[in-house]
Order: structure tokens, then C-alpha cells, then sequence
């Protein structure tokens, strides 16, 4: 089910949660709409679902008109933050309640009850009483209870915040596996960009109710298009051209890389001037040859990642050394430190 959202606007009184939204998920994609606390998220996955009247704009699911349909219609199935389910009935009845109001019959229902808690990893719990099931196992139930009734899309709101982390992975990956095995168009809000990357086909970042750009993972994060999506997707290094002249002619001396030297024949420095380049903890490189001298003004160890922030000419620079036990690289606060930047492309926004 291909799902077009064309010019939508939703507004609670004077405030717009969601601002002249465009955007198409294909057939049997799993978009991830990620994006601060506020930002709109909720509110168009709820205007997708019918649970929201539509202020402006227009839904289609495979080309045809759906903004007025009621939310039943659009057989879609929503997966909560908080389960959603009834704590008075067992796993079994909570997952057959949609089958039972759609009117199914008994051994049918029963029939898919089984094949979709074992496809969630909870066959023999069926009578369970849903307090007494972990945070995780009660999330399967919710994604069962979505998955049973064969929805046409599948809409996720932060379905695993109240989980530990490693809970949260391996849940992930659960949706990830059946969302594909199901191939069920599927969004999914998220605040967590790696949840977020490891999840989706395609990432749709948000701030202030409007998408800020729409890609991959590896395209969001390597060519973010402005500071916003460079900042929101990871840690981001970003130096101004044309302030520091130590740095320019660093830069403009061949190194870091060729493109940067061949953007810069082709259109003069000048054109670079006051523009912002972009780049990643893993892009710098830490060693004696560095061209690039710096002081170290924090740094930390998480296992065998140390993440090192360097003060260079007044700009920020944080590095990451993977390996950090075995690779022979000392550093204390206060020490002065070369580094090179090692990028394949240059990556540039505007201020
Ligand atoms: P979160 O990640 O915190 O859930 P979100 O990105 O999902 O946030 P929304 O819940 O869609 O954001 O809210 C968007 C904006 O609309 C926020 O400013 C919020 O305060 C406001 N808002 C949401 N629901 C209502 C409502 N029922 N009445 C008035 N304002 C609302």
C-alpha cells in the first residue's frame, strides 16, 4: 500500500503541529519520521491513521482519496509507546479482540492468535494475564494484537521507550524482521536516530512540523542539508570556510581531500567563503603526521571507543578513536595533539 501525504497542515487552535507536509512511503516501506520532543510526529501519524480530522491537504493510500475516511476504513493498525492494552484480559484475548469485533470464528481466530504469537516469540502464553508480563513481552502482545488483524499499514509511535536498551534492540530488530517478512507499509516515530537508522528503509527528519529532508540513513547522516539535520543525527564537526586561515589554507592545500581542492579550481575560494563544513567524529584522524594541531579539552572511554574533543583555533573538534586500547594513542586533558581530517567527499551547508 503506497501512502501519499500531499500539503498537509494540522493545527490544534492557533498552534500548527504540522506544517504543509509532502511525502510518499512506497509499497511495503518502513519510513522512520524522527525528530525532537513537539516537533509533529504524533500528530501526522494520527492525521495517517484517521484520528485526527485533516485541517489541510490531501491522503492517498495507492492513488486513491482516503482524507475522509473514517479511521476503521484505512485498516490501520497502531503500535503504542505505552501498549495500549486491556490489563483485565489474558494475551490470547487481547489479540483476538480485533479478529472478534471483525467478526471471525472461533477456530479461525484461534488458528491466527497461535501463528502470530509464535511469530512474536510468545506461543504457550495465552493465558497469561497481561500484568503478568515483562515491559518486552507485553510490547509483543501490542505488535501482535496490531499484526492479527492483517493491517494494510502499520504505524509505530516510540514503541520501545519504556524498554531498557538491549530490550530495545532486540525488539528492533523483531519489528524490522517481521515489518519485512510481512512487507506492510509501516511509519514509524521515533526520537532515537539510531533506532531510527537501524529501523528504516528511509528517514524523514522533522522540526517544527516540517520535514527538514527525507533519505536514507547513510544520506542523512554523510549529506545532512542543514545544521539541524547534521546536529540531530549524530555528532557533527562543523567549521566555517573562510575565517581562519590557518585552517583554509590547510584545507585548500590539497588536504583533506581532492574534492574540496578540485570545487575550489573550479569555482575560487571565494565561492566556499563563510559556507560550513561538515564532518564526523570517524573522519578525523588522530597522529603524529596530522596537519592540524589542537588541544585536548575533554575526553572519555566508553569500552574501546574514546571520544576526544579538541580545541583548534576556537573550533570544537571531536574525534573518535576506535581500537583506543590498542592503538597506542595517549591523551590527557591539556595536551596538545596533530590531527589529519580524512574525507572521501566534502560536505558542505549553508550557514
Ligand atoms: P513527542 O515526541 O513529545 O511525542 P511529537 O513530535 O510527537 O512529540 P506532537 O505530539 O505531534 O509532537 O505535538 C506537536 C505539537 O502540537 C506540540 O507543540 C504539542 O504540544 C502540540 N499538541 C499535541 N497534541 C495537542 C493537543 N491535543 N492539543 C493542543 N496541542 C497539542
Amino acid at each position: 500500500m503506497g501512502i501519499e501525504l500531499r500539503e498537509i497542515t494540522q493545527k490544534y487552535g492557533e498552534l500548527t503541529a504540522v506544517n504543509n507536509v509532502n511525502l510518499f512511503i512506497e509499497d511495503g516501506e518502513m519510513l522512520a519520521l524522527l525528530g525532537p520532543s513537539g516537533c509533529g510526529k504524533t500528530t501526522l501519524l494520527k492525521t495517517i491513521a484517521g484520528l485526527l480530522p485533516l485541517y489541510r491537504g490531501k491522503i492517498c493510500f495507492n492513488n486513491e482519496d482516503i482524507s475522509k475516511w473514517e479511521a476503521q476504513k484505512r485498516n490501520a493498525a497502531m503500535v503504542f509507546q505505552n501498549y495500549a492494552l486491556f490489563p483485565h484480559m489474558s494475551v490470547e484475548e487481547n489479540i483476538a479482540y480485533g479478529l472478534k469485533i471483525r467478526k471471525n470464528n472461533k477456530s479461525q481466530t484461534m488458528a491466527k492468535v497461535d501463528e502470530i504469537l509464535n511469530k512474536v516469540e510468545l506461543s504457550g502464553l495465552n493465558h497469561r494475564k497481561i500484568s503478568e508480563l515483562s515491559g518486552g513481552q507485553q510490547q509483543r502482545v501490542a505488535l501482535a494484537r496490531a499484526l492479527v488483524i492483517e493491517p494494510s499499514i502499520l504505524l509505530f509511535d516510540e514503541p520501545l521507550s519504556n524498554l531498557d536498551q538491549r530490550l530495545r534492540i532486540a525488539m528492533r530488530q523483531k519489528i524490522r524482521e517481521i515489518q519485512q517478512e510481512y512487507g506492510i507499509t509501516s511509519i514509524y516515530v521515533t526520537h532515537d536516530q539510531e533506532e531510527a537508522m537501524s529501523i528504516s528503509d528511509r528517514i524523514a527528519v522533522m522540526k517544527d512540523g516540517i520535514i527538514e529532508q527525507i533519505g536514507t540513513a547513510d544520506q542523512v547522516y554523510l549529506k545532512p542539508q542543514n545544521r539541524f539535520v547534521a546536529e540531530f543525527m549524530g555528532i557533527a564537526n562543523i567549521v566555517k570556510l573562510g575565517e581562519n586561515q590557518e585552517l583554509d589554507r590547510i584545507l585548500e592545500s590539497g588536504n583533506p581531500g581532492s574534492s574540496l581542492r578540485s570545487r575550489i579550481l573550479d569555482g575560487g575560494w571565494d565561492m566556499l567563503k563563510h559556507r560550513l563544513l561538515v564532518f564526523r567524529p570517524e573522519d578525523v584522524e588522530i597522529g603524529e603526521a596530522g596537519e592540524f594541531e589542537g588541544t585536548v579539552i575533554w575526553q572519555e572511554t566508553i569500552g574501546s571507543v574514546k571520544m576526544v574533543t579538541i580545541d583548534y583555533l576556537g573550533n570544537k573538534i571531536i574525534a573518535e578513536i576506535r581500537n583506543y586500547y590498542k592503538s597506542g594513542i595517549k591523551c590527557a586533558n591539556g595536551d596538545r595533539i596533530r590531527f589529519n581530517l580524512d574525507l572521501n567527499e566534502i560536505h558542505l551547508i549553508d550557514d
